[in-house]
């Protein structure tokens, strides 16, 4: 994957990692703007979030939507263009919360999404029981193609206003992805996108309990989405038999 150039700028074609994105928003933006852009996105997502009365990261994701709307040319990513959605997606516990609160409020049934994603699911299952260490698994490629469990038939997110940052920086401005392989996708442009994983991680940090808060590194660990599924469902089991 490499940094190109076109009209629009420029940008890097494909999925890339984190650390690749951070150096090429760095050399474009310089620290002092990503510092107070970091800065002003807190702030402003805590106190919209105060204002809406909603959360801070429902206000942080309105944020960022507003960020590739006034930015950005037009997404290429459509209505039932699902190709990222079976790649493989993690959030952090903060991001799932959220979409555990929104499911309840939609009525969403975890159960069923569960039910139907039992594929996927059994294949995280393996390889959380296998012997290797957790961050010796290749966790994306353990559910590569298969569609995520918030992916109805129609191809449409049940979640889509509380999906996790992972799937808000997959989009393509140039062309539409015609497979999996994610061809015209990007991950992170804006100085917003650069900026986002550390917001969403300081988010979760002050609604953590003082007693429970670790050392806060800018960065939270992250489960595949049927991780927090099986995590959902082994809670509840609990619930249930202690009553
Ligand atoms: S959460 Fe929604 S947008 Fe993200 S991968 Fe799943 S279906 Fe797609």
């Amino acid at each position: 994957m490499a940094l190109q150039t076109d009209h629009n700028g420029m940008f890097i074609e494909g999925m890339t990692d984190a650390n690749e994105l951070m150096s090429f928003i760095q050399y474009k933006f310089g620290e002092e703007a990503i510092q107070d852009t970091y800065k002003g996105l807190l702030e402003k997502a805590k106190e919209e979030g105060r204002k809406k009365d909603t959360t801070p990261l429902r206000a942080f994701w309105g944020l960022l939507d507003q960020a590739f709307q006034e930015k950005s040319d037009s997404l290429k990513c459509g209505k039932g263009c699902a190709h990222c959605c079976h790649t493989g997606v993690a959030a952090t516990q903060f991001e799932w919360e959220g979409i555990v609160k929104g499911a309840k409020e939609k009525g969403i049934d975890l159960k069923e999404v569960i039910e139907r994603s039992q594929k996927s699911i059994g294949k995280v299952k393996t390889a959380l029981n296998s012997q290797k260490k957790f961050e010796q698994i290749d966790w994306h490629q353990a559910v590569m193609n298969h569609p995520c469990p918030f992916l109805d038939d129609e191809m449409n997110c049940i979640i889509y206003e509380d999906r996790p940052l992972d799937c808000r920086l997959v989009v393509a401005f140039r062309d539409a992805c015609v497979s999996k392989k994610l061809e015209h996708a990007q991950r992170g442009i804006w100085i917003e996108e650069s900026v986002a994983a550390p917001i969403v991680a300081k988010l979760q940090h002050d609604k953590t309990p003082k007693m429970k808060r670790k050392k806060f590194t800018g960065t939270q660990p992250l489960k595949l989405l049927q991780h927090w599924l099986i995590v959902w469902q082994e809670k509840n089991k609990k619930k249930r038999s202690s009553k």
